[in-house]
């Protein structure tokens, strides 16, 4: 038993294809839009705005008459389509991030997102504790400066309560395991059945992690709806250090989300 940290990596994203979006702007006449390079631009930005420009081929002037000037700077091209809420162009990014040492209690109401979400998260069917039942000590309880003299030994008490827990957990799950005589099993489908037993008598705070992907508009509401006061301690946690990630890879998509009292908000609710 292990206390652990919750981790947070981006592990891919969107990739602009440069010379097919040039030649997709040669055919529709756009010769005279210079595609921002991968250096200066990021791929949210560009293909949101290729994306949002198509609408009205306003590329340039003269390619739609109706369009008689046009927005040069991404940034405020970005801002507008935040602004006016024409937020399925933001669906054509999208971002991946590997999370670790996050609990079951992150993921049952992190997975509850699935518009524009994928999720591929540890089995605890296939996957056994006899090693070790990890976990994270949440904020709620971690020691802290500012605490009273009584919240800080209820904290002690229940950081010391979740180590017995967990230490408990752990030694039922490894008598589980010699109760059926586990290391003797040689078919898999056999093991697979009592590791999904057994995963009956872990608690919800126990790390796993997994692989989620989202679209930057998906992103932008979950973290609209998890990283506020509401949200629950540790899904707040999580998902406000992956909008960090975001704000910095994608800033012209996320910099309205600014910290009010210690949580991000979105100047733009709904997009
Ligand atoms: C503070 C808080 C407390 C919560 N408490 C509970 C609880 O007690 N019990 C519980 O079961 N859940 C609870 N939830 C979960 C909540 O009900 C949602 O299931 C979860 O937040 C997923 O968000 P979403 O519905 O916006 O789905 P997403 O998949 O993130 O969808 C994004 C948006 O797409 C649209 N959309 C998605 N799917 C559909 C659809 N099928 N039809 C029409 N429009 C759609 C909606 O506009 C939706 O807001 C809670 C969530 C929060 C933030």
């Amino acid at each position: 038993m292990q206390h652990v940290e919750p981790q947070v990596f981006l592990i891919a994203k969107t990739a602009p294809d440069y010379q097919q979006i040039q030649g997709w702007l040669d055919f529709i006449g756009a010769d005279k839009f210079e595609i921002p390079s991968a250096e200066s631009t990021s791929v949210g930005s560009l293909l949101v705005t290729l994306a949002g420009k198509r609408c009205y081929l306003s590329y340039q002037t003269g390619l739609n008459l109706n369009v008689t000037k046009v927005r040069q700077d991404l940034t405020a091209f970005i801002d507008n389509i935040l602004e006016s809420a024409h937020g399925s162009t933001l669906e054509h990014v999208n971002y991946t991030f590997a999370l670790e040492n996050v609990s079951r209690v992150f993921t049952a109401e992190f997975n509850r997102h699935r518009a524009g979400i994928a999720v591929s998260e540890g089995s605890f069917r296939y996957i056994r504790f006899d090693e070790h039942i990890d976990y994270w000590i949440p904020s709620s309880i971690q020691e802290s400066a500012e605490d009273s003299p009584e919240i800080r030994q209820a904290k002690a008490d229940s950081r010391e309560i979740f180590e017995r827990a967990f230490a408990q957990m752990q030694e039922n799950y490894r008598d589980l395991l010699q109760t059926w005589d586990y290391e003797s099993l040689k078919q898999f489908k056999e093991k697979k059945k009592l590791t999904s037993l057994f995963r009956r008598i872990i608690g919800m705070g126990v790390a796993t992690g997994g692989v989620w992907t989202g679209n930057l508009r998906a992103l932008r509401h979950v973290f609209t709806m998890r990283c506020s006061a509401e949200a629950e301690e540790e899904i707040c946690y999580v998902a406000s250090m992956m909008l960090e990630r975001m704000i910095e890879a994608e800033p012209d998509v996320f910099r309205d989300f600014h910290k009010e009292n210690g949580y991000w908000r979105p100047k733009h609710w709904k997009v």
